[in-house]
């Protein structure tokens, strides 16, 4: 089962979720930080690194003696990543996405393939070696987070192939790019809500972007119970209710956990009580993935 740990927003609480799971997980497990602008899982849990990759985007350079500058490679670049000026071919690798098109029309051969780094990925062991993890990290300065998250995803799918286990996925905050392209692989996706007014809001967004990607969609309420906020707990509550998002835990608010949360140290280990939440939470979405897929192949 791939669980995807997903917020509207950053500060929600969803690495502090997915590490606390990660540590109470009591089946073969991958720990993955596909928050690959600013990963800090391996704050929490710190790996034990054996491997790392560098990932790059096959990106086009040209031969100008073999251009014939017919311009069919500006004309089919959808991301305006090769432009003519004043009959003179120009790319700009930066802006490309690596669909291939240019190479595919250019009558010439005038394109020669390149590269640009997109960032690393890093393999290794956590909580002692009794789980795996997987660690994406975007280049400083480059701008496109997607085209590593999909070789991230598949090299996920490589590991769970060669030994299968479920996986825990730490997402990019929000509801763009890099957050649908992770979404989209979910078994699971497991929202963290914060019930401030912000927090609950983009809540809500998270949850109609996720809705038509067609995977269950959970909730665990952060931070409940803080004081002058009954109201705003009330209303997650009831949108949850409303929409159906089944809530697994509700975290309560607790300056010991702050506290925990600060000096990178994991909330499960915090107390007997900490640790409970979350194991009630791990058999909650365990029990939830699996009534989610006996769902679809009845419907099947
Ligand atoms: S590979 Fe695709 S995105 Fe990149 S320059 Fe060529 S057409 Fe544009
Ligand atoms: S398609 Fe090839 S030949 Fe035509 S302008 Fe582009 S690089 Fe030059």
């Amino acid at each position: 089962m791939r669980v995807v740990i997903a917020s509207g927003k950053g500060g929600a609480g969803k690495t502090c979720v997915t590490a606390s799971l990660a540590a109470v997980w009591n089946r073969p497990l991958v720990a993955v930080d596909t928050d690959a602008e600013a990963p800090n899982l391996h704050l929490f849990l710190p790996p034990d690194v054996t491997e790392k990759k560098t990932a790059f985007l096959d990106v086009p350079n040209m031969d100008p003696e073999k251009c014939s500058r017919c311009e069919k490679c500006r004309d089919i670049c959808a991301y305006k990543a090769i432009a003519s000026f004043a009959g003179k071919i120009t790319l700009f690798p930066d802006m490309c996405h690596g669909c291939g098109g240019c190479f595919a029309v250019c009558p010439t051969g005038a394109l020669i393939h390149g590269r640009r780094e997109l960032g690393s990925l890093e393999i290794g062991t956590v909580l002692g070696g009794s789980a795996r993890f997987l660690m994406g990290r975007t280049r400083i300065g480059e701008s496109m987070t997607p085209p590593l998250l999909r070789q991230q995803l598949r090299l996920l799918s490589d590991m769970l192939e060669a030994c299968p286990a479920d996986a825990l996925i730490d997402s990019p905050p929000g509801v763009s790019c890099p957050a649908v392209t992770v979404a989209r692989e979910a078994d699971v996706i497991l929202l963290a809500l914060d019930p401030t007014p912000f927090g609950f809001h983009d809540f809500r967004l998270a949850h109609q972007a996720f809705l038509p990607l067609g995977r269950p969609v959970a909730a665990v309420i952060n931070r409940a119970g803080a004081d002058g906020n009954a109201e705003g707990d009330e209303a997650a509550r009831r949108y949850c209710r409303e929409q159906r998002v089944p809530v697994l835990a509700e975290l309560p608010f607790e300056r010991a956990a702050a506290e925990q949360y600060a000096a990178g140290r994991l909330l499960a280990e915090l107390s007997p009580a900490w640790r409970q939440r979350f194991e009630r939470l791990r058999d909650a979405l365990i029990a939830f993935g699996a009534g989610r897929a006996a769902e679809e192949t009845n419907h099947a």
